[in-house]
């Protein structure tokens, strides 16, 4: 993986990883960077070892090993491979050869009665003290809920999510637990649904090696909403520059939990940009919605780096904002050090980042709030007594299922919006779910 190349839209080195215009470390600006000669930009070296690590590390959670998906390569092309002794169901991919057996799941039963403690709220303790399991079991069985929920998730976007154009909302935010840890994550939702695709977060495994977060300021850029909008997005251009590089995002000081060291925002949000091409590359057409923050942006592209240049890809900011009184110009206003073109529009503003043809409005979404709707539903019903990383991967996946396909009494779930199946109770989701799993465990 190179991540390392001119980020600096409309310069011939745009996202090419090797030029003879790259000088590939230079201080010039007080800080490591590859230095592109043709548009005198200067990128902020990447961790490409760091971003490799982080997303071999989620892909098990994210993309979980079914009998649709090679645990290998990750690839679809699947075809059945005789039977294993026990008369399990093999399986093995065209694509890399790797042979694989989908592991059998406990009963159903099992697997209903942990989702009806989780969805009362119910801490590890209670649930083992009230149903007399022992620790391992309880672990081993949340553990197969998210399997089965995110695969099931999984199986339904490759039906149901559009294939001409996916257009993704992509936004962080900083979880608070109780116990004083907070968490950054970065979150995407298909953007006419508000469908949950994928949540990654900052903690890691024991021993991953560099990008430690040391959490000492909190430089998030501001909302600004008493100025007007070009006085709110200079702020934030401004803010932008005082860091000690544009990408160098922090969020304040946390606590930490022993044995999970927690990784800087910018490398996780590289991780989460080559999770979404992983699981989503088969598109003809792909727009990215960002929050503005250098770090997101340059993920962002990276991620969709080649799509860009066969002009099968864009990526937006979009800047929510309560002034309705500046009326930009029909062509925009550039704003800030790199001259952003910035339109104005009902929600606040959009810049196109990757600029090809005039937009006049691209936009298709349900709500530009779509992602707080979510982080405040993590905010109810994360379970806030977890303290490692396993548990707390299993329970986000189970949480962001439930979101996404869980309607209450008066209001549609995300996932009916793409036409999706969506449930009443989490005992139904997971019932349908495990229904899914045994089904493609032996088609
Ligand atoms: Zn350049
Ligand atoms: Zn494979």
């Amino acid at each position: 993986m190179q991540l390392n190349c001119c980020k600096s839209w409309g310069c011939k080195n745009f996202g090419k990883p090797v030029s003879v215009d790259y000088e590939p470390i230079s201080y010039h600006l007080g800080y490591p960077a590859l230095h592109c000669k043709s548009c005198g930009s200067y990128p902020p070296l990447v961790d490409n070892a760091l971003v490799t690590a982080l997303v071999k590390k989620f892909t098990p959670t994210q993309l979980p090993t079914w009998a649709n998906r090679c645990p290998n390569c990750q690839g679809l092309n699947i075809q059945r491979s005789g039977k294993t002794a026990a008369g399990n169901q093999r399986f093995r991919c065209r694509d890399c050869a790797k042979v694989f057996t989908p592991a059998k799941p406990p009963a159903d039963s099992m697997l209903k009665l942990l989702m009806q403690q989780l969805t009362a709220g119910k801490s590890a303790t209670e649930t083992i003290k009230a149903l007399n399991w022992s620790s391992k079991y309880y672990y081993q069985l949340l553990h197969w809920c998210a399997v089965i929920l995110t695969g099931f998730s999984r199986l339904l976007e490759m039906r149901y999510l559009p294939t001409n154009l996916l257009a993704l909302q992509s936004e962080s935010h900083v979880l608070c637990l109780p116990s004083g840890l907070r968490i950054w994550l970065i979150t995407s939702a298909e953007s006419l649904s508000g469908y949950q695709l994928l949540t990654t977060h900052n903690i890691a495994a024991k021993g991953t090696e560099g990008g430690t977060y040391l959490g000492e300021v909190d430089n998030r850029l501001d909302t600004f909403a008493d100025l007007p909008l070009t006085d709110a997005l200079k702020r934030r251009y401004q803010q932008l520059m005082n860091r000690y590089h544009f990408e160098d995002l922090q969020y304040g000081e946390t606590i930490r939990w022993p044995n999970a060291p927690l990784i800087q925002p910018a490398p996780v949000a590289y991780a989460h940009f080559q999770l979404l091409r992983l699981a989503y590359a088969n598109k003809e057409h792909i727009h990215h919605y960002l929050e503005q923050d250098s770090c997101i942006r340059s993920a962002a592209i990276m991620g969709v780096v080649d799509e860009i240049a066969q002009q099968q890809a864009e990526i937006f900011y979009l800047f929510a904002h309560p002034d309705r009184q500046t009326a930009f110009l029909a062509d925009g206003r550039p704003v800030g050090w790199w001259k952003d073109r910035w339109f104005s529009t009902p929600f606040g503003g959009y810049c196109p980042v990757t600029e090809r043809a005039q937009y006049r409005y691209p936009f298709q979404m349900r709500d530009i709030h779509t992602n707080q709707h979510y982080f405040n539903y993590l905010s109810a019903h994360l379970n806030p007594k977890v303290k490692q990383l396993a548990p707390f991967n299993d329970h986000l996946q189970i949480t962001q299922s439930c979101y996404n396909f869980i309607h209450k009494d008066n209001e549609a779930a995300p996932a009916s919006y793409l036409n999706m199946p969506s449930f009443a109770t989490s005992e139904a989701l997971l019932q349908a779910a495990y229904n899914a799993y045994i089904e493609t465990r032996s088609y």
